[in-house]
């Protein structure tokens, strides 16, 4: 049997989902082989595009290197290269660097930003449609607010420090609402009072965010006036120069930075394809995603359009929308591979849409009836981000999306305002790190040597009834009687050690189901004796391991562990208890500062990556 050949072009949100899913529909069919061929190494994080761009977040954190997301995906091949054409007689794919064999190719090269022929856009707009644009839409903001900030002469000053957006969908809403966070930093930073910095929102239509409920609209539209956004509806833009935008009716308005998300259309690269467009340049496809040209080129996402409505404008251009054309397009391949009909239609349903409105705000519709807005809303968008990273099985990308959305912001620019972020020294820490170290050591030191050795076979584990009646090596009726005599005298809850007064034991007697546990794990004394020597020798590589600073975030875990451990077992006292908040202090990264975790980390972290993920390059060859 011939191989059969999945060509995938485009490794965005629909690409990959398209990718997941027949990769593993296909597993156990060998003679089929999956490449995704992307321009760049690295799927863009579309949705997140505007924190970079207003400098949230640093480019890298929405790059996700497409081989990682496929490392375990043996039918899966990544190619880097730019596809120009098709060649639909030959069965290939032409790209700048080579042609590419197909049996069923499926196109997801998603969209860009239209500029309507409006004259000007192109020459002294901002687009924000890849991670290129965001960055230079990003540089721009900074040498323009930079040059605002020391212009005298008022004219010049005030178009430099206006930045206008026009457009109000997604793209255009979300870059402004980042806009209000980051504009207080640049006026920080350019010592110029905040209000000084000026945000327009340019609207067409008489109407802000038309795919939602105008409720919810209304509310984002409110927050945005609230900062001090100027709003101005009914506005066409007909022309654009270096500071000025012109509108029909004759009305001019001054500004050095003007951001163009007033609409998208198709890649301008599927105009050599061959293949009839629609709307906006999009591929017209069927209900079950097939080019209406050819049954084996399948189209999905912001690129295809599918006209379930007869309006002939499409489905919105959403994520969720590339993924579902994904899901039919994946099913119908796999059915025709394996010689049935390709009958899985596109069906079109959105369950909502939420859009962030600065870090800390947003406005959302989910379902039927739930409508959200403020913090919960932006917890949405977030949970919608997290199920994102299980849909692609990546635990690492994940991570690092909880570290510069929650735990690395700077200026407290979360959902949280800051209060989950870290960005101060650790250095603060090492004295905790450190005394945690020496307080185990100090407390194995009597029990590696000596009369209360825990190397002998003596019973030390006094409060364990079962061992004690039953021990025949003379359990040490010192170390029980002196425990008993503990719990006998009266003890005084106190979280340091008051003079005079007996401490109090955590826990009097171990719990039941603690008690039967342990009993079924340490039935004799033969076993308390190996668990003695063990947790001595445990506690003794805790110590060290705190005190020289390697794996620290471990040796931490396990500080905690063993003092809930030595409290159930009813050898712990609530004057020692520090211990624990001592210890997820040191967790803060403390081993990274005069430890041996400096070094270890980044080499164990970069050697794990490798070994799992493989090494991320910039160009993939097949
Ligand atoms: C700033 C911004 C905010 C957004 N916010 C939201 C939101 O909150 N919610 C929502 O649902 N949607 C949002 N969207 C829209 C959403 O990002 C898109 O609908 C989604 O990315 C479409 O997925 P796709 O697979 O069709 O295209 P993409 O994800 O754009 O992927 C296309 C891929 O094709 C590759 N490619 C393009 N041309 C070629 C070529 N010639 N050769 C090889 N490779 C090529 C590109 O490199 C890219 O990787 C937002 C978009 C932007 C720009």
């Amino acid at each position: 049997m011939t191989k059969s050949n999945i060509v995938i072009v485009g490794g965005g949100f629909g690409g990959i989902y398209a990718a997941k899913s027949l990769a593993k529909r296909l597993k156990k069919n060998s003679d089929v082989h999956i490449t995704i061929i992307d321009k760049h190494s690295y799927m863009t994080y579309m949705t997140e595009l505007y924190e970079v761009a207003a400098d949230r977040v640093a480019p890298s954190a929405i790059q996700y290197d497409l081989h990682n997301l496929f490392s375990h995906r043996k039918n899966v091949s990544i190619v880097t290269d730019e596809v120009t054409g098709i060649d639909r007689q030959k069965k290939q794919v032409i790209a700048k660097n080579s042609r590419y064999d197909y049996d069923y190719l499926l196109l997801s090269v998603g969209s860009q930003p239209n500029t309507f022929g409006t004259p000007g856009v192109d020459e002294y707009g901002y687009m924000l449609g890849s991670v290129d644009e965001a960055i230079n839409l990003k540089h721009a903001i900074e040498a323009h607010i930079r040059a605002g900030a020391a212009e005298q002469d008022p004219d010049k000053r005030k178009s430099l420090l206006t930045i206008s957006v026009v457009g109000s969908g997604f793209t255009g809403i979300e870059m402004t609402g980042e806009l209000l966070d980051w504009k207080k930093i640049l006026a920080k930073e350019n010592k110029i009072d905040p209000s000084e910095i000026r945000l327009a929102l340019i609207e067409m239509a008489p109407t802000l965010m038309n795919m939602l409920d105008r409720k919810d609209a209304d509310k984002g539209e409110k927050y945005l006036v609230k900062h001090g956004v100027e709003i101005l509806k009914n506005t066409d833009v007909v022309s654009v120069g270096q500071h000025t935008i012109d509108f029909k009716g004759g009305d001019s308005f001054q500004t050095s930075t003007l951001i163009w998300t007033a609409g998208i259309k198709a890649a301008d690269s599927i105009k050599q394809f061959g293949l009839s467009q629609g709307h906006a340049g999009r591929l017209l496809v069927n209900k079950q995603g097939q080019s209406v040209d050819d049954a084996n080129i399948y189209a999905f996402g912001d690129v295809s359009l599918t006209d379930a409505d007869g309006s002939g404008k499409g489905q919105p251009q959403t994520v969720q929308g590339a993924e579902a054309g994904a899901h039919v397009a994946a099913k119908n391949v796999a059915l025709a591979i394996s010689g049935e009909e390709p009958n899985a239609v596109f069906e079109g349903k959105y369950s909502g849409f939420v859009i962030a409105i600065s870090s800390k705000y947003g406005v959302a519709h989910i379902g039927k009836n739930t409508h959200l807005s403020g913090f919960w809303a932006q917890a949405v968008k977030h949970m919608i981000n997290f199920m994102y990273f299980f849909q692609i099985t990546n635990a690492y990308y994940f991570w690092l999306y909880f570290r510069h959305e929650f735990f690395n912001t700077a200026n407290e620019r979360n959902l949280f305002h800051g209060y989950v972020s870290r960005q101060g020294n650790v250095l603060w820490s090492v004295p905790a790190r450190l005394f945690l170290g020496a307080a185990w050591l100090v407390d194995v030191s009597h029990k590696v040597s000596g009369e209360g050795s825990w190397f002998v076979n003596k019973l030390r584990l006094s409060s364990f009834d079962w061992l004690v009646t039953n021990t025949t090596s003379g359990a040490t009726p010192k170390s029980g009687a002196a425990a008993a005599t503990a719990k006998a005298a009266k003890a005084t809850f106190s979280l340091s050690y008051e003079y005079g007064h007996q401490p109090m034991l955590i826990f009097q007697h171990m719990p039941k189901w603690y008690y039967d546990v342990t009993k079924f794990m340490i039935p004799n004394t033969n076993m308390a004796f190996f668990m003695q020597k063990t947790m001595t020798i445990l506690e003794l590589l805790i110590g060290l391991a705190l005190i020289v600073g390697l794996f620290t975030w471990l040796a931490s875990a396990a500080s905690v562990a063993f003092v809930v451990i030595f409290s159930l077992s009813s050898m712990f006292y609530w004057t020692n208890i520090w211990m624990i908040p001592i210890a997820i202090a040191a967790m803060n990264g403390s081993g990274r500062i005069f430890g041996l975790d400096k070094y270890a980390m980044p080499w164990i972290g970069k050697h794990l990556r490798h070994w799992w993920y493989g090494k991320e390059k910039a160009i993939y060859k097949k």
